[in-house]
């Protein structure tokens, strides 16, 4: 079997990983010359929507899948006519493309979520601060990450300054959550409807960027734990999604509440590559292949690491007692990915130290 990827980047190079041992080979689509995938992948360089690399990326391949939810409906559009399945199926992209069409399907299915308004103009301001009040976020309805294209709200009067400062239409206003920390459920759904839910994880940002998931979620109760797996599983079943997908979450005195959505395989699930008896990778690419799922749970207790802007040094990372680490193989820039460093442990209690170590050399290398 042959895997068609768009984008070559580290989840792209972590599937073909993940599919060498089963014998499935990949392509990857990608512009950068040096992304991360082409070094074990075959890689095509053009654009995401070059008509002719879209065809060579998916000629001989029996899937398409994306490791990026902001592909371009015309790449979609034109691998459709070329009769390649795209998997997850478009609906997934429309869907999570778009910050409001997500709140739309989580509230259908009863998921709590802050209370929003959607914003085209100066003239919503005063009604969008009639339903959330202050304070709140402005962010762009489509191609936000990680934390950009977002702005905060501390007093109503900011609100119309803010949203002039997002481009003034396509926006989103949110109220505040007032959360204790952030989750996240990675959830598999196969070809024929079976579902694999790895355990909800604890996530700490930094910058807006992820710098560090507990898994599973260390202190989740049980009510809470079901609570989170349920809408894993209910978004997974609402979109028809086949693959992996994440959805963040809040923990809040009030219970579970959902902020986002990702249609792909995601940096809070990176733990399972060691951590899970089956990694989201693997899944990812059983499910997209039409093969049964595997066993999604814990091995132990896991921690991800990431390591962003500039890397420590490999020999002090690698003297910490069973840190595992996952170099990208991409150049030192502020506030970009690099690196992700895995401790797994028989407990939490065991992990503390080792984790110490790692965030330690991590935390240096972030501030650098
Ligand atoms: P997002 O791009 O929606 O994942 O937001 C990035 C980060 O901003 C989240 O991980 C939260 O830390 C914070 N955030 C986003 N939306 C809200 C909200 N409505 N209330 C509180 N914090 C939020």
């Amino acid at each position: 079997m042959r895997i068609a990827i768009l984008g070559g980047g580290q989840l792209a190079w972590m599937l073909a990983q993940a599919a060498e041992p089963l014998g499935i080979s990949v392509a990857v689509l990608d512009p950068s010359p040096d992304c991360a995938a082409g070094r074990i992948a075959d890689h095509v360089v053009a654009a995401y929507d070059d008509p002719d690399g879209l065809d060579r990326v998916a000629a001989g391949a029996d899937v398409v899948t994306y490791e990026f939810e902001n592909v371009p409906a015309a790449a979609v559009t034109r691998l459709a006519e070329r009769g390649v399945p795209v998997l997850p199926f478009p609906a997934s992209l429309a869907v999570t493309q778009d910050r409001a069409r997500e709140k739309e399907l989580l509230a259908s299915l009863d998921v709590p979520v802050a209370p929003y308004a959607l914003i085209d103009g100066p003239d919503d301001v005063p009604a969008a601060l009639a339903a959330v009040g202050a304070p709140g976020i402005v962010k762009t309805r489509r191609l936000g990450y990680d934390g950009k294209g977002q702005v905060r709200v501390a007093a109503a009067d900011d609100l119309a300054g803010a949203v002039a400062e997002l481009g003034g239409a396509g926006l989103i206003y949110e109220g505040l959550v007032r959360f204790e920390r952030e989750l996240s459920i990675v959830v598999a759904r196969g070809a024929d409807g079976a579902v694999a839910a790895h355990p909800p994880v604890e996530n700490e940002h930094r910058d807006g960027i992820l710098a560090c998931t507990i898994a599973p979620a260390p202190g989740l109760d049980e009510a809470r734990r079901a609570a989170c797996e349920r809408i894993g599983i209910a978004v997974a079943e609402a979109l028809d999604h086949i693959g992996v997908l994440c959805v963040e979450l809040f923990d809040t005195p009030d219970g579970i509440v959902a902020n986002e959505i990702a249609p792909r395989v995601h940096n809070s699930g990176h733990w399972t590559i060691e951590g899970a008896v089956t990694s989201q990778f693997e899944n990812h690419v059983r499910a997209v292949c039409g093969l049964p799922l595997g066993d999604p749970s814990a091995r132990g207790a896991s921690a991800m690491v990431n390591i962003v802007g500039t890397e420590p040094d490999l020999a002090e990372l690698l003297a910490v007692s069973g840190a595992r680490v996952h170099r990208y193989g991409k150049a030192p820039r502020s506030g970009r990915k690099l690196a992700h460093v895995t401790v797994v442990a028989a407990n939490q209690g065991d992990l503390d130290a080792t984790l110490g170590r790692v965030r330690a050399l991590a935390d240096r290398a972030w501030e650098a």
